[in-house]
């Protein structure tokens, strides 16, 4: 599904538009012309739909063959347990902060909090998370190329350690894919998990919300295409208040 002439949104499940796994958290296509990368890879494994994902990448009008690398905003299952099958499957390489891809390298679910989101009833009790050979080459404010597009990876840790949101610009907007960092209304996803720590979200929500972009891509949820950053700002404004914005599930 085209979003823009820059991003397709080619995966998501029961928190998002359905395009995929009902885990799935919603995967992005960034387009920069000569080069093409996923932005998370959904849940894999046995409940994953990786060949869904990849359908949909070709109803968005491309060739799955010509995505180089797979991009992870932060190792929980429904955003990273698909990047195995999609490096098999793809031959693609898989990028992280340096913890998201110690972690993923060494299939750590006890670092991922799968126990407790399994005895949560997130997960079914037979779910595996598939270790994944990843480079942990995405560092805070150290931008790369996409073709014609630059991200920008933003240590944004507090929802869990690692993680990152990804800030995209030269493309016709800005836009901040945000991971699990802030959603629709100036959510947020506070869980009780051991690596989940409220002054660093919003730490990490005040420091996006001196970023300028105008589209907020969620790791689940709605989407805005402009205005985004109201969302940061509204998030932003609960943790200033010394508060703690709602929680979106
Ligand atoms: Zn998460």
């Amino acid at each position: 599904m085209r979003l823009t002439r820059d991003v397709s949104l080619v995966g998501g499940g029961d928190l998002g538009f359905n395009l995929s796994a009902p885990l799935d958290c919603h995967v992005y296509l960034l387009d920069g012309g000569d080069d093409l990368v996923l932005i998370d890879a959904g849940v894999g494994g046995t409940i994953g739909e990786t060949e869904t994902i990849l359908a949909n990448v070709r109803a968005a009008g491309y060739d799955p063959a010509r995505i180089s690398r797979l991009l992870l905003t932060h190792y929980h299952a429904d955003h990273a347990g698909g990047a195995a099958e999609l490096r098999d499957r793809l031959g693609l390489t898989v990028h992280g902060s340096p913890l998201t891809a110690d972690v993923l390298d060494r299939g750590d679910e006890v670092a991922i909090s799968l126990p407790f989101a399994k005895a949560a009833g997130f997960y079914p009790p037979d779910y595996t998370f598939q270790p994944c050979p990843a480079h942990g080459d995405l560092l805070d404010g150290q931008p790369f190329p996409v073709g014609r597009l630059t991200v920008t990876p933003l240590a944004t840790p507090g929802h869990c350690r690692g993680h990152l949101s990804l800030l995209v610009t030269g493309g016709d907007r800005r836009y901040l894919l945000g991971g699990d960092l802030v959603f629709h209304g100036g959510t947020i996803i506070a869980q009780n998990i051991p690596d989940c720590s409220i002054q660093e979200y919003g730490d990490s929500v005040r420091k996006v919300a001196h970023l300028g972009f105008d589209a907020l891509l969620p790791g689940h949820l709605q989407i805005s295409l402009r205005n985004g950053k109201r969302h940061v700002d509204r998030a932003a404004h609960a943790f200033g208040q010394l508060g703690i914005p709602r929680n979106a599930i």
